[in-house]
């Protein structure tokens, strides 16, 4: 059977969340509830498995090869031997060079796009400074590039932090709503089968245990999620996604070992699937996406 969890589906969105774990306490009775609205909060619960992220390695999950995993669907924290955090070194580069998300559904005659846009610098000068992130290092499989500040002055990207508060710095761009931003997000989805976004505030701000600064970016995760929920075209699922908990828990500046939220809507069977850890969701979106040039052939 062709595509058993995702039928009727054309388009996917991935939401990649950086630190955002499955709440011991459940998501009803987390710091979500209390921050992002009820709509957010009842996807989670309805169309959301528990993914391992710990992936077999001793140690608390990072993102350098949480994200690699997430991408590439190697075990990233296997093959260093260890969890690695923050941006990918020499070795788990060559390995996201050689194959990861968006080079597969190249090769499969599908187009992938990042619907973040870079604005001070671009992947290349990023990746000269060493401040380049998986997505960064990925984002060169891209034969168009990535989004820039012209592309975000139409309202046809997204910046990090959906609302462009860190932006202070641009003149002359006005701040966007996390429902505007939902939005925009579609607009990108127009031109591409399979769209990442990718949002970290939840773990940069899940470091610093600021339950104040939390609210803001829980509440704008939660509505712009909610918001895409909604207005969600017919032939488009949403996928959410984290490398490794964080936020869920503000007892602690670390991150955590809680599974994380792997979140499907419209959902068609997730609950039945066999994923497992943070390392199956690659397969899982490779199913969604077919090789086009097999069923051109008939083979
Ligand atoms: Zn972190």
């Amino acid at each position: 059977m062709k595509r058993p969890l995702l039928k009727q589906t054309d388009k996917l969105i991935m939401i990649m969340v950086d630190g955002f774990g499955v709440p011991a306490e459940g998501f009803a009775n987390s710091l979500y509830a209390e921050y992002c609205p009820k709509r957010f909060i009842d996807l989670l619960q309805n169309f959301s498995i528990p993914l391992d992220a710990c992936l077999g390695v001793e140690g608390i999950p990072q993102s350098a090869t949480g994200q690699t995993t997430l991408f590439t669907g190697v075990n990233a924290a296997e093959y260093c031997g260890m969890h690695m955090q923050a941006f990918p070194g020499p070795s788990l580069r060559e390995l996201i060079r050689k194959r990861n998300v968006y080079s597969v559904l190249l090769e499969r005659g599908y187009r992938p796009a990042f619907a973040n846009s870079y604005i001070r610098h671009s992947p290349a000068e990023l990746l000269e400074l060493r401040y380049a992130s998986v997505t960064t290092v990925m984002s060169e499989s891209l034969p168009q590039g990535v989004f820039r500040l012209p592309d975000l002055r139409r309202n046809e990207a997204v910046v990090h932090d959906i609302t462009r508060e860190t932006l202070d710095y641009v003149e002359d761009l006005p701040k966007r709503d996390p429902e505007d931003a939902a939005f925009d997000l579609l607009k990108v989805v127009q031109n591409y089968d399979f769209v990442l976004f990718e949002y970290f505030m939840t773990d940069r701000i899940g470091h610093k245990r600021s339950r104040e600064k939390l609210s803001g970016v829980l509440h704008n995760l939660g509505t712009f999620i909610a918001k895409l929920s909604e207005i969600l075209p017919e032939n488009t699922a949403i996928l959410l996604c984290s490398d490794h908990g964080n936020c869920e828990d503000i007892t602690t500046g670390a991150h955590t070992m809680n599974p994380v939220p792997m979140l499907l809507y419209p959902d068609t069977g997730l609950e039945k699937s066999s994923l497992f850890s943070i390392k199956d969701v690659m397969d899982f979106i490779l199913l969604h996406f077919p090789d086009k040039r097999i069923e051109k052939n008939g083979i």
